[in-house]
């Protein structure tokens, strides 16, 4: 058979709407393209299998990047860590080997590489592995194309354009080579400036973003950004509505084939996360009506035993906080006064869910930002919804590395206070960060002191993951914006003493 649409990719492909290339593969059927999947090839020979399609080949190494994939914060490869069940074989920069053994083989094929991947390493970045900057991977992986977030419109338009031997610039949501800056672009610090300096990078850091077009010069070429096109909750509806098997054959997401994913984007504009350049920092919501339906579906399949496994998206409880004007205002919605936070459209969610024929319970996995989520949404959760734990991220408890990582102090202790008052049974899990930007061994003591006794609690060393504002500032060692130093632990024993040091107080008084 001979494919319109070649997707390789760096993980296990699994038809739900959980997966990026299940909703991409299902969309770009819809549209009348047949697609072949190679799952992580592991040589050559893979790539070669199911020939040459007819229009592109689309790579990725899928929902992570290869390196944060392959190896732990202290840059110890998983597969030799004895405390993971890492049995991955996805190739350290997959985009770019899987890139090059398709040249190697099909010389005159498109390639489109996408995913978190290419999205976070689509300008000049630091790679933390390496230790060094690196260019943009169009350049190392020499693909056609670049597709960063969400890539629905893109990879249809993409599809629409080669079918019809259409050039292919100025798609929006995509990154080209270029010899010449377009009009109304933005223009970065070149990738000669930003090695030089670090307030350049710095400059760079603070321009980067979804919603301009952007540019960057890289010797005589530039990379060229066509701003991310606008997604609705119209867009997010088809795409959840396709028809997936929801088969799940990993044994990682098991337990999950009943959840529903109820909006994209995030506004928490955490400064170690890197969310807002790929889903965006605006919040798109499926409609009430879709995902009842979805539910309503889910009831009618004769292995379902009436449990939803998870209602939510990178913070559950942002359901709802959509707002009209997120094409032309680039604010800060979590300060905005003008955003609906009551929670009223999720609240209203939930109770209409737990009423469809066929459904025991309707749970919530994905973690909340507990810090602005009000009491009745706490309490009608632990009353109905939690399953034995309710997930929450405080991150850090030091005022100045919670402000260093963009996190608002929040009301940890009154929260705890209040949680435990409901008395619903369920607990808490934490999650925490140590070692960021901003941390010492005393902010480390600091966190140790205050999170002893508390159980279920994860800890992180923080890890420079290409185009945050934290790497940046593990980078430079300065704050981007202010351009005053900051202490940033560099050494692994330092951060491993960091770690040692809050996980064997919380263990001693276990
Ligand atoms: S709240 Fe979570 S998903 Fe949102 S920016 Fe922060 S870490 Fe990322
Ligand atoms: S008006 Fe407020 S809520 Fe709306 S997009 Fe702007 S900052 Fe966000």
């Amino acid at each position: 058979m001979e494919y319109d649409i070649i997707f390789v990719l760096g993980e296990l492909f699994f038809d739900h709407p959980l997966s990026g290339a299940a909703i991409l593969k299902r969309l770009l059927e819809k549209h009348g393209y047949n697609v072949g999947v190679i799952e992580k090839p592991t040589k050559e020979e893979e790539v070669k299998k199911l020939g040459k399609p007819k229009l592109f080949f689309a790579v990725s190494s899928g929902a992570i990047d290869s390196m944060v994939r392959n190896y732990t914060p202290l840059k110890k490869k998983r597969d030799e860590d004895k405390y993971s069940d890492y049995e991955e074989l996805v190739p350290d920069k997959a985009v770019v080997v899987y890139c090059n053994w398709i040249k190697k083989n099909f010389k005159e094929s498109l390639i489109v590489i996408g995913g978190t991947e290419a999205s976070l390493r689509r300008f000049v970045h630091y790679d933390y592995w390496e230790n060094r900057l690196r260019k943009s991977i169009l350049f190392d992986s020499r693909a056609d194309l670049l597709v960063y977030g969400n890539g629905e419109k893109q990879i249809l338009e993409i599809a629409e354009r080669t079918t019809e031997k259409l050039p292919l610039d100025s798609i929006e949501g995509t990154c080209i080579v270029s010899r010449i800056i377009p009009e109304n672009f933005k223009e970065l610090p070149s990738e000669e400036e930003v090695t030089d300096s670090k307030e350049k990078f710095c400059e760079m850091q603070l321009d980067l973003n979804n919603h301009t077009n952007l540019a960057q010069k890289s010797g005589q070429r530039y990379i060229l950004q066509y701003k991310s096109p606008l997604y609705t909750s119209k867009d997010l509806d088809e795409y959840y509505e396709l028809p997936f098997s929801r088969n799940i054959p990993l044994k990682s997401l098991r337990g999950f084939e009943f959840s529903i994913v109820t909006h994209r984007g995030c506004i928490g504009n955490c400064n170690f996360c890197a969310i807002n350049l790929i889903q965006g920092n605006k919040i798109i919501s499926r409609s009430e009506e879709s995902i009842l339906k979805e539910i309503k579906n889910l009831a009618k399949l004769p292995y379902f035993k009436g449990n939803v496994d998870d209602l939510g998206g990178p913070s559950a409880n942002m359901y709802g906080m959509d707002c009209n004007r997120c094409d032309i205002c680039h604010n800060d919605c979590l300060k905005c006064e003008k955003l609906d936070k009551s929670h009223s459209r999720l609240l209203q969610l939930l109770k209409k869910s737990r009423t469809i024929p066929g459904i025991r319970k309707i749970y919530l996995r994905s973690g909340i930002r507990y810090d602005f989520a009000p009491k009745i949404y706490i309490k009608e959760i632990a009353e109905h919804h939690l399953y034995d734990t309710l997930r929450i991220a405080p991150e850090h408890t030091d005022e100045n590395v919670l402000q260093l990582m963009n996190k608002d102090k929040g009301n940890f202790k009154e929260f705890l206070q209040f949680f435990n008052s409901l008395k619903c049974g369920k607990k808490l899990s934490y999650y925490f960060i140590t070692a960021h930007p901003g941390s010492s061994m005393k902010e480390a003591k600091e966190l140790a002191e205050a999170v002893k006794g508390l159980d279920n609690l994860s800890l992180q060393v923080f890890t420079p993951t290409p185009m945050t504002t934290s790497t940046c500032m593990y980078y430079t060692g300065m704050d981007p914006k202010s351009k005053e130093k900051i202490y940033v632990p560099y050494t692994y024993s330092e951060k491993k003493e960091q770690k040692r040091v809050v996980l064997n107080d919380v263990m001693f008084t276990k």
